[in-house]
């Protein structure tokens, strides 16, 4: 199938389930304002992001990877209002946009932004984990580089029966090429390090929409 009839289906699964509202669409609009780039989740896979929270009972969720704050918003719509969403961003101006769009779409009180290299916020994370308790569930949507760093500081920051997303595992295939380096590179690693590892039961869903041909991973701790 064709490009532009994934466009099509994933504007018409937006429209008849979906049913994103105006805040999202400003977070989307006010990304491109700023001059960020649109690499925020598909309509669709952020709406499963809130229902996996939903459905799982999460109260307490961790995002690597704010951008402009359109998955946090899902996030924080599939939890409690004494839930927390703690999301994690390398730059500051992503930061200040995201949360001006999560105080828009009324579930600012719920988010928690932390600035700086996701690496670093995880090890200040593993001290507040001991007083507020595991997440429940981690979506990990950054530097493609660290997945297998996050995945294994994850562990330190979860209890078993949490839930983790790793998106982008598919990325147009790439990462099959015998010689895919860098990103593609990272991506095989992520789906070979969540394999083989007894402390993780995961699948990969590969996905065709409006982000083009990519997918998730979706993992329960063991
Ligand atoms: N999850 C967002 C959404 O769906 O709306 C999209 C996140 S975007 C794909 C990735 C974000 O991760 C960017 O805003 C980027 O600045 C941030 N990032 C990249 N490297 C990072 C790092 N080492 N630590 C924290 N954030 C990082």
């Amino acid at each position: 199938i064709s490009q532009p009839a994934w466009l099509d289906v994933e504007n018409f699964l937006s429209k008849t389930v979906v049913k994103a509202d105006s805040a999202l669409a400003e977070a989307v609009e006010s990304a491109a304002r700023a001059g960020m780039p649109p690499i925020e989740v598909a309509p669709t896979a952020g709406k499963f992001l809130m229902l996996l929270a939903r459905i799982s009972g999460a109260k307490r969720v961790l995002e690597i990877g704010t951008l402009a704050g359109y998955s946090t918003i899902w996030l924080a719509r599939g939890i409690p209002a004494d839930g927390t969403v703690i999301s994690c961003e390398f730059l500051p101006e992503h930061a200040a946009v995201a949360r001006q769009n999560v105080d828009r779409a009324g579930i600012g009180g719920k988010v928690e932004i932390r600035v700086g290299a996701a690496l670093e916020t995880l090890a200040e994370l593993a001290e507040l984990t001991e007083s507020a308790g595991p997440f429940d569930l981690i979506f990990i949507d950054a530097d493609k580089g660290n997945n297998v760093n996050y995945l294994r500081r994850a562990l330190e920051l979860s209890r078993p029966g949490t839930v983790v997303v790793v998106d982008n595992v598919v990325w147009e295939g790439a990462f099959l090429a015998p010689e895919a380096s860098g990103d593609a590179l990272a991506i095989r690693e992520t789906l070979e390090f969540l394999g083989s590892s007894e402390s993780f039961d995961a699948t990969a869903i590969a996905t065709a929409n409006s982000k083009g041909w990519d997918g998730f991973a979706v993992a329960v701790v063991q």
